[in-house]
């Protein structure tokens, strides 16, 4: 994709020169250096698609839910039941295709170990091996699922 290059009046190329120039340099600063009011400047950054204020994070939404944060603009979840939901993955039951959830670290656990089956519990990975119960990759999996259900 070519990016189409923004035709800027003198004035908009002026203000974007300074403000990548000087990244920090605030709308009442570039005001005084082109001669023209703060409200204009800050209504030119805003035309431009630059941010008006700077030295101030942007909030960003929470990344479980995307709703806004409000307070402090360091943290990455609104609350705390969306830090906890965000470290849980949801995962399909390979025998009764239910969706059930399961911490993200575990799993990531469980696939370095080779499971590669997803099961909800052990009686669905029951039903889904039953004629093969006594093989040892059976026996590793009940391990791990007994490990997953403490
Ligand atoms: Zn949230
Ligand atoms: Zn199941």
């Amino acid at each position: 994709m070519v990016e189409s290059v923004p035709m800027y009046t003198d004035r908009q190329w002026h203000i974007v020169c300074l403000r990548s120039a000087n990244p920090e340099m605030k709308a009442a600063h570039i005001a005084r250096e082109i001669g023209i009011s703060r409200e204009a400047v800050r209504q030119i950054l805003n035309k431009i698609g630059l941010p008006t204020k700077v030295g101030v994070a942007p909030i960003l939404p929470c990344e479980f839910c995307q709703r806004d944060i409000i307070g402090r603009s360091n943290r990455r979840f609104c609350s705390r039941k969306c830090y906890a939901d965000s470290r849980y993955i949801y995962l399909k039951c390979m025998d009764c295709g239910i969706d059930f959830k399961r911490r993200e670290k575990l799993h990531a656990t469980n696939l370095k170990r080779g499971q590669i089956f997803i099961f909800c519990g052990r009686s669905c990975f029951g039903r889904y091996f039953g004629h093969l119960n006594k093989s040892t990759e059976v026996t590793r999996i009940l391990e791990i699922l007994k490990e997953n259900n403490k």
